[in-house]
């Protein structure tokens, strides 16, 4: 089994989801005591939260590319990030490391096209939303019309990943706001809903959208199963 390294603690919360989902998934190909090769590792989101509050990308660049240098010097053969908002940077990580990076947009868009659907609308941070770097990625390489909500309903999505879903806290009232969000989207003529903050299925199911989800943590982790138990 290869070994794989993880940048994660962007939250704690959907780290240990990452490693839920992958330690599952080794489990169900190599048997009930099989286990995936991982290293981790997991920052203090404050001090990411407050670079990315001050815009400092620069400096967040660096922590990045210190974390996966110090993951490589370990022996890690791939890296993953565990957040669709840190592959702002994922380019600059990847070259300073030398070593190949899934990146999270890629097994979505691969599901997404796998679906049949071509016009997809997008959740996350006002980063992911509102930046190209990962909505030109779906566009460039999978071929996808990508939607993202209007501001006022960008502002909200933001806000209840940031205030709640981090910390932890699942509210109805904002699982029934992003209900709202997804059923416009819809009215727009989204075909499917990409989840993409790797905290949005803390919050939000199937049962909460009338048309498919692509949660971007479950197919993120699927994909490193594959990467981990390839030959
Ligand atoms: N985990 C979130 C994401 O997937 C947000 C936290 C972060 O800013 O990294 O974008």
């Amino acid at each position: 089994m290869k070994l794989l390294g993880l940048i994660g603690g962007m939250s704690w919360e959907s780290s240990a989801q990452y490693y839920r989902l992958i330690n599952e998934g080794v489990r169900a190909a190599r048997g009930a005591t099989a286990s995936a090769r991982l290293l981790l590792w997991s920052f203090d989101f404050a001090e990411i939260e407050a670079l990315q509050r001050a815009g400092d990308w620069p400096a967040l660049t660096g922590l990045m590319i210190d974390a996966a240098e110090r993951l490589t010097g370990a022996g890690a053969e791939h890296l993953l990030i565990c957040t669709n908002t840190m592959h702002l940077m994922a380019g600059e990580v990847e070259a300073a490391t030398g070593i190949p990076l899934l990146h999270i947009a890629d097994p979505a868009g691969a599901a997404i096209r796998a679906a049949g659907l071509g016009k997809v609308a997008l959740l996350g941070t006002a980063f992911t939303m509102e930046q190209g770097f990962y909505r030109d990625r779906l566009a460039q390489r999978h071929g996808l019309e990508v939607l993202v909500p209007d501001a006022a309903d960008r502002a909200t999505v933001h806000r209840v990943i940031y205030d709640e879903l981090v910390a932890g806290q699942v509210n109805e009232a904002s699982r029934q706001a992003y209900r709202e969000v997804i059923a416009r989207l819809v009215e727009r003529g989204a075909q499917g809903i990409v989840l993409g903050c790797t905290e949005i299925m803390l919050l939000i199911g199937a049962d909460d959208s009338p048309v498919p989800l692509f949660d971007t943590t479950a197919l993120h982790a699927a994909a490193a199963v594959d990467l981990l138990l390839a030959d």
